[in-house]
């Protein structure tokens, strides 16, 4: 099958053209529901209602809102007239939100007005003055949001390699980038993702994850668009009730997630009364899946399918996926084989030699689906992507012999202790076997003796239990390597988390470095 050689707004009007009638969109919260046919048509009349208020071919929209049907409207409004679409993270407050407008020049902003106790129209009137470029925010669910129309056709030269998205990285490792693709980027890679997990107009995607995000904007809905699928929208922000509720509502064949996301759901005391026969796929991705957590998603969820994906938002994002055949280990122990079309190697990280299969080291993608660059960034972008087209993932990963890729862990995060490379996720998966620790993090921290120490923080199954260090060498004793054993253990309720579900290690390293000096 070859790269679709297309824009967005072709490919919703091919799959406008071969069927209208199917579900495209269902809102669960609203009970709100659009077939294809109606699709199309509220997404031509968002299109012309943002070009009759100035919005052209290049020109900057900003979406600040959590998940709901409009957000797909105004994805594909932009993309038909060629503007390029800022994803802003819902979690951001009025000084990143500022940065965000300023850094990509957004002119129109589409926002949500409120959420729980966030106030979004009172942060817009916050940044105004801070945000000169900002001429208008239309507010949806506004009686004028609804109104939004104009007249007249859209630009017909639009061309697949046009930018028509920035993307914030998560932020995990620090100040968010904002990676610039194009149609050509992300509608390809949504495609292989769907054909990955085998997708057709019969699939129905439940997306617990956010649309900001290139998990749901790419991996969801632009998965969906390509092959005829249905999006279901189980609510605003995640909620794991509300997500099985969906599931079982809309008889959805697909679910999404981050691993914590799978725990919080199985974790549910309803748990065994949702039904949730009609799943028999899905995708994990964003971090590493414990083995008896993938078992059970297997198995209690009826997801045997349910693929592993790799990615980064500077590659739109999918590198590698697992597939539908993939055994138990290949589903836990890898991120599965590079997608079609792309490239994959590991490398020295100093000197960029390509290292032996079965060896760690740097991975490198290329491809397709590497991004334009960091919007207005030109030094990061060529720290980024090599001269031979390669993207430095600053991810370490193991290339296997039979061609699946394990990753290790970011190179900002692999602890040295004594010389000897430690990798968290290693100690994370053997810990997640200790009967009484329900989710756990390892970081270093500084050591005089070692320059690093092992640090583990551990969420208890039995929220008034209690852990110790002592308790914790005990059970790694015999089966880990005294230098990979913990010599700090932290019991917590939780862990600091990005919007993406990611933990926040940053954080809990200076935690754990704070614990320790005071
Ligand atoms: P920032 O770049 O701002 O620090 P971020 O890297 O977390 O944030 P994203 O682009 O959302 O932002 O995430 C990509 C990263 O997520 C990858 O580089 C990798 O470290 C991690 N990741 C993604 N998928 C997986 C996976 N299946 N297993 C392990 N790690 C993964
Ligand atoms: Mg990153």
């Amino acid at each position: 099958v070859p790269l679709l050689d297309e824009t967005i707004g072709q490919c919703l009007d091919r799959a406008v053209a071969a069927h209208p009638e199917r579900e495209a969109l269902v809102d669960v919260p609203s009970g709100r529901r659009w077939t294809y046919a109606e699709l199309g048509r509220d997404v031509d009349r968002v299109a012309r209602g943002l070009r009759a208020r100035g919005v052209g071919r290049g020109d900057r929209v900003g979406i600040w809102a959590l998940n709901c049907p409009e957000w797909v409207l105004v994805q594909y409004a932009t993309a038909r007239l060629g503007a390029i679409l800022v994803n802003i993270n819902p979690a951001y407050r009025t000084h990143e939100l500022a940065y965000a407008l300023n850094q990509s020049g957004v002119g129109l902003l589409v926002a949500q007005p409120e959420y729980r106790t966030s106030d979004y129209r009172a942060m817009v009137a916050e940044v105004r003055e801070e945000c000169p470029g900002l001429r208008e925010t239309l507010w949806i669910g506004d009686p004028e949001f609804l109104e939004l129309d104009g007249d007249g056709g859209f630009p017909a030269d639009l061309a697949p390699d046009d930018p028509i998205n920035i993307q914030y990285t998560s932020g995990t490792t620090g100040f968010p980038k904002g990676a610039t693709l194009s149609h050509r980027n992300i509608l390809n890679n949504g495609f292989w993702v769907g054909e990955l997990v085998g997708y057709t107009e019969q699939d129905r995607i439940c997306l617990p994850v956010p649309f900001y995000h290139c998990f749901g904007m790419v991996m969801g809905n632009l998965a969906a668009l390509s092959h005829g699928a249905c999006v279901v929208i189980p609510g605003q922000g995640f909620d794991p009730a509300a997500t099985l509720h969906a599931v079982q509502a809309e008889r959805a064949t697909s679910l999404y997630g981050v691993p914590t996301m799978f725990i919080a759901e199985l974790g549910l005391a309803d748990f065994a009364t949702y039904d949730l026969t009609s799943l028999r796929t899905g995708i994990m991705a964003g971090s590493p899946c414990p083995v008896e957590v993938m078992k059970r998603v297997q198995t209690e969820m009826h997801m045997a399918e349910v693929a592993i994906a790799y990615g980064m938002t500077e590659t739109s994002p999918v590198s590698t996926q697992t597939r539908r055949d993939d055994d138990l280990e290949h589903r836990t122990g890898t991120v599965g084989r590079v997608l079609p079309h792309l490239e994959v190697k590991v490398v020295e990280p100093e000197t960029g030699r390509t290292v032996g299969r079965g060896e760690p080291g740097e991975l490198c993608t290329r491809g397709y689906s590497v991004m334009i660059g960091y919007w207005n960034e030109p030094e990061r972008t060529a720290e980024a992507i090599d001269d031979g087209g390669w993207m430095h993932t600053g991810d370490l990963a193991v290339m296997h012999e039979d061609g699946y890729l394990a990753v290790v862990g970011r190179i900002k995060d692999m602890i040295i202790r004594g010389g000897e490379n430690v990798y968290p996720r290693e100690i994370e998966e053997f810990l997640h076997t200790h009967p009484a620790i329900a989710d756990v993090q390892v970081v270093g921290v500084p050591d005089e003796r070692y320059g690093e120490e092992v640090c583990a923080f551990v969420v208890l199954r039995d929220p008034d239990g209690t852990l110790g260090a002592e308790e914790v060498a005990e059970f790694c004793r015999g089966r880990l390597a005294h230098y990979k054993t913990p010599r700090h253990v932290h019991v917590v309720e939780g862990f600091p988390m990005t919007v993406s579900g990611k933990v926040r290690k940053n954080e809990l390293r200076e935690r754990a470095a704070r614990a320790l000096a005071g």
